[in-house]
């Protein structure tokens, strides 16, 4: 099963794409993660990144195209997967189609996830995720036990560099401009399915899980 998630920044893709990913072994295909990876490892990609991440902009569509394809040549891939981030642009989601069709594939189904702007400001300015498993928290919602410490793992949890208020509105207003047009160009192949997780994770999950078995994909 090969699955986009679509949502907002802070709209819980990440938390949902990781549930998924255990539930049915995906890969789970973070284009932020490896971002982040990247710039703390230093590498040259995680430099020229790391300028367009911090103000809140989105990374040039080549970069950002070619880093996906080679992580999909991968062979964890083969058994299925989820792509958390990707694609943001008209662009990405166009290449992407290419990419498949190569390998005579394609998309299976694009979860968009669906939450009010107020709530995502709340959720993404109490986030902090941790460094070592990617779990994600939130001092509101869903605080760690010991403060700083991964629940999970035991490893560090911070808050993203991007996660200020500032950042957030630049990143919605991208996401708005850019990313959210792509709902439509899936409804158009008639492969969207709908998760409303404004109320709660389980709902949404609950929402997404009818939809893909009203598919047949599970
Ligand atoms: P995320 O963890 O998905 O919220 O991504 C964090 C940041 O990484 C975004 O705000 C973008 O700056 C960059 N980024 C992640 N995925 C993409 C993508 N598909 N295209 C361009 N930039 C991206």
């Amino acid at each position: 099963m090969k699955l986009i998630i679509l949502g907002a920044p802070g709209s819980g893709k990440g938390t949902t794409a990781t549930v998924l990913r255990e539930k049915y072994s995906l890969a789970h295909i973070s284009t932020g993660d490896i971002f982040r990876s990247n710039i703390k490892n230093g590498t040259p990609l995680g430099l020229e990144a790391k300028s367009y991440i911090d103000k809140g902009a989105l990374v040039p569509d080549s970069v950002t195209i070619s880093m996906v394809e080679d992580r999909l040549a991968q062979d964890d891939c083969a058994k299925g997967y989820i792509l958390d981030g990707f694609p943001r642009t008209l662009a990405q989601a166009e290449a992407l189609d290419e990419m498949l069709a190569k390998q005579n594939t394609s998309i299976d189904a694009v979860l968009s996830i669906v939450v009010d702007d107020e709530t995502i400001k709340d959720r993404v300015s109490g986030r902090r995720v941790c460094e070592k498993c990617g779990a994600s928290f939130n001092v509101k919602f869903k605080p760690t036990k010991i403060e700083g410490v991964c629940d999970i793992c035991g490893g560090n949890v911070v808050q993203r560099a991007d996660d200020n208020e500032a950042t957030v509105a630049a990143r919605l207003e991208t996401y708005y401009k850019n990313t959210s047009p792509l709902i439509d160009f899936y409804e158009k192949k008639g492969i969207i399915v709908e998760g409303d997780n404004n109320e709660s994770s389980d709902v949404c999950l609950s929402q997404i899980e009818n939809g893909l078995k009203a598919k047949g994909l599970i």
